[in-house]
């Protein structure tokens, strides 16, 4: 073979095989990609500790209490107005997790709304995170639909946000830190 045409076919195969390496380099960049977007998507926004509470609208929050004490059998611990909210609230523990029981005090308020709506009945699950503020950021990045983009005050000195049913499955979320633990 004369060395000329020998030295083209090292050429050509030199090239070739710079770009297979390249091409391998470009995949491997690629699997890398693809990894690193299927474990964002894996991302924990949130990791709630336990259900906080369990909200329930009713019309008479004296009534309701008689079935929560006598058949039931729990201890209604504290009764509440959350002037912010329309509402009177009383509270009950089952272990780590609490009742909320939910009458409107303005029948123009969100307990009134629902009830008017759907009547009683469960209105809203809570479940207890660290760190809400941070919590409701990476929820909204996600595309979370959020009622509130901040923490606010909620019964029993927490902090608490909801979110939007839309984006929950349909069920009111409401998320709550308490700072005082
Ligand atoms: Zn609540």
């Amino acid at each position: 073979m004369n060395t000329i045409y020998s030295n083209k076919i090292n050429l050509f195969t030199k090239n070739w095989l710079s770009l297979l390496i390249n091409i391998e380099k470009k995949s491997k960049h690629i699997v890398f990609a693809y990894k690193f977007a299927i474990k964002l998507k894996k991302i924990i926004i949130m990791k709630p500790s336990h259900i906080e509470h369990i909200g329930i609208a009713v019309k008479n929050l004296e009534e309701s209490i008689k079935f929560y004490e006598h058949i039931l059998g729990l201890k209604c611990y504290a009764i509440e107005e959350v002037k912010e909210q329309k509402v009177k609230t009383a509270f009950f523990k089952v272990g780590q997790t609490k009742i909320e029981l939910l009458e409107s005090t303005d029948a123009e308020g969100p307990i009134g709304k629902f009830i008017e709506k759907k009547g009683e009945g469960i209105h809203h699950i809570a479940f207890a995170v660290d760190n809400l503020e941070g919590a409701l950021k990476k929820a909204e990045l996600k595309g979370i639909q959020l009622i509130d983009k901040t923490p606010r005050k909620g019964a029993e000195g927490l902090d608490i946000a909801f979110l939007h049913p839309k984006s929950t499955c349909g069920v009111l979320t409401e998320l709550c830190e308490d700072k005082n633990k």
